[in-house]
């Protein structure tokens, strides 16, 4: 059975790479009815936070990445690392060793001046007569000849020299148990089967790979997924919008959305852009990741949003815009308005490609008298607009039926007699009743609003 895992470490928010990582574990994953694992990596105690670890889960949950089981937390399996450490002590694939840190620089001095690189060679591998009361760390021996190689699922055969190596200490003089050691014994006792991860592991792994033969594991299949870059093609950063999954909540996105835009960076399944999170767990793979970094481009990011939200259900958008109201700030719309908005939703989510914009085009709604308009609208009313807008609202007082068709024919009418075209009189009357230049065809939003409300909202416009 397939066992994956996504192991962030707690210094920051979940952000786009770590949320792609995840995303690629959980595809797999749940495609092969296997066991989606979450590790947090809060062995680095001075950097890790609570707030940190709560925000990755957050993030996790509000994208849909549901894991089995409880989070696992590193720290609290120290115990176990440091046993396995002597363990590969005792299989003769770990060494204790008593140099000190001068003695190490002075070493590595000596070995750049002989224009060796720069690796520490510990006279201590080959010897058993240490002092075990003084402080001493317990190194893995590495391999000194030949090369060190790593299968990866998506990078292929890669290989080191030894010599390039030096011998990693496992065990600090304090007895903390380091990261390396740690992610292998994790790995190991969580089943792990598929590590997959961020590109930038990929020397970790020829290390990884060393402990586990040391401990006379199997070494899990390695796959390291290349970094996402920038729309410049330089390493993402706060600059491009690195940032954590959250803002993306704020920005208006569906996780459904960010799980399609997300799979398709440095992964494909042929030409295909627009997909459910049902197909990409049915499509998903190892060999079609990308070799080469992924680049974000927020434009196709943005349009896969309007997709999803035209493809999502009325009263799952309605759902999605109250929750982002809600994270906000926002006051929650009355039970009327709420209904309104509902009614309205199949013209607005046409046009809208974030939930952000589909409240700002529902902001006719939303509103209270006396509207705010925004620039655009405010541009289509002139002094003329809004004495004709005046003279147009004497004719809809005079009718009593109040359904969109009907109010088009009067519109239609109206617009005859003034010798105009029916979009110079629907334009300045979409821009009196909505505040905006954009929303659904006006007259279902003058059949939402219903009577009192849109002749309020004119006369407001005609004053
Ligand atoms: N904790 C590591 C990170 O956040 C991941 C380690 C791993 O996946 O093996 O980059």
């Amino acid at each position: 059975p397939v066992v994956t895992r996504f192991a962030p470490s707690p210094t920051g928010f979940l952000h786009i790479g770590g949320a792609r990582t995840a995303l690629f574990n959980w595809l797999y994953a749940r495609g092969r009815d296997g066991t989606f694992l979450l590790r947090i990596e809060d062995t680095d105690r001075e950097r890790s936070t609570p707030e940190a670890t709560q925000a990755i889960l957050d993030g996790l949950r509000w994208l849909g990445l549901d894991w089995d089981g409880d989070a696992i937390s590193q720290f609290d399996r120290a115990e176990r690392h440091r046993e396995c450490a002597l363990q590969l002590l005792e299989a003769g694939a770990a060494y204790r060793c008593w140099s000190s840190k001068e003695e190490i620089d002075a070493a590595r001095e000596q070995a750049k001046a002989e224009g060796r690189p720069p690796l520490f060679q510990s006279p201590w591998r080959d010897r058993d007569d240490g002092d075990l009361s003084q402080p001493h760390v317990i190194r893995l021996k590495a391999p000194r000849e030949g090369e060190v190689s790593v299968e990866d699922a998506v990078q292929g055969k890669v290989t080191w020299k030894a010599s390039q190596m030096d011998d990693l200490i496992l065990l600090r003089s304090d007895g903390t148990p380091v990261y390396m050691l740690a992610v292998v014994v994790d790995d190991h006792d969580m089943g792990v089967t598929h590590v997959i991860r961020g590109d930038d592991h990929l020397t970790n792994a020829a290390r990884q790979g060393l402990i586990y033969k040391g401990l006379g594991w199997e070494v899990p299949v390695f796959a390291h997924i290349p970094l996402i870059h920038g729309p410049d093609g330089a390493k993402l950063s706060k600059r491009h919008g690195a940032l954590g999954i959250e803002a993306y909540r704020d920005m208006g996105y569906l996780p459904e959305a960010l799980r399609n835009y997300l799979a398709r960076l440095g992964w494909a399944h042929g030409d295909d852009e627009f997909f459910t999170s049902e197909q990409a767990i049915a499509w998903f793979d190892l060999p079609q990741i990308n070799k080469a970094a992924a680049r974000i481009d927020f434009a196709k990011m943005e349009h896969l949003n309007g997709l999803h939200i035209r493809a999502a259900s009325d009263a799952r958008l309605a759902q999605a815009a109250e929750d982002l109201l809600a994270a906000q700030h926002k006051p929650r719309p009355s039970p009327e308005k709420a209904a309104a908005f509902l009614e309205a939703m199949p013209g607005l989510k046409e046009r809208a490609k974030t939930i952000n914009e589909l409240i700002d085009l529902a902001y006719y709604i939303f509103a209270e008298r006396p509207l705010e308009f925004d620039e655009k609208a405010e541009k289509l009313l002139s002094e003329d607009t809004r004495a004709m807008l005046a003279r147009l609202t004497s004719h809809l007082r005079n009718n009593t039926s109040w359904t969109s068709d009907v109010l088009q024919d009067v519109a239609r009418n109206f617009a005859e007699t003034e010798g105009l075209k029916l979009g110079k009189v629907a334009q300045p009357l979409r821009a009196a009743l909505t505040g905006r230049a954009v929303s659904p065809s006006v007259f279902d939003v003058m059949e939402t609003l219903g009577r009192d409300e849109c002749l309020a909202r004119l006369e407001d416009a005609a004053a």
